[in-house]
């Protein structure tokens, strides 16, 4: 079997030509560089992504609060990943790298806050 990937390691985003059996690459075109056969197998094996995106707060100063998982998400896993994170709010003050929410949906990944709240508003 044949398929193509887009190496998403660097911003060159290398098209590779991958063989596989099964979930094994046996060979590989179309990469200029080494990471690209392990960024192959690892997305043929398992596909994920660093989920970034924004959650509510109840503050009008500061309406969203910039997130991301502090690890790769699986691919199937994202939908249900936003629509957990869309059902939380921040309440109160929150720095940056702390964990908003802790194992969502039990997958062991956290969603961490991208910037400071330096205190609650009213
Ligand atoms: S294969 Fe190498 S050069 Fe190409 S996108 Fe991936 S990391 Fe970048």
């Amino acid at each position: 079997m044949t398929r193509e990937i887009i190496c998403i390691v660097c911003p060159l985003g290398c098209r590779m030509d991958v063989e596989l059996e099964g979930t094994e690459v046996t060979s590989l075109q179309g990469n200029q560089c080494k990471k690209g056969p392990k960024y192959a197998q690892k997305e043929v094996t398992f596909p994920g992504r660093v989920l970034t995106t924004t959650i509510n707060t109840g503050f009008p100063e500061i309406p969203l609060l910039p997130v991301r998982s502090n690890r790769e998400v699986p691919k199937d896993q994202l939908m249900a990943c936003m629509g957990e994170i869309s059902r939380h709010r921040v309440k109160g003050k929150v720095g940056i790298g702390e964990s908003i929410i802790k194992d969502i949906l039990g997958l062991g990944v956290d969603i961490v806050a991208c910037r400071t709240i330096p205190y609650a508003f009213r």
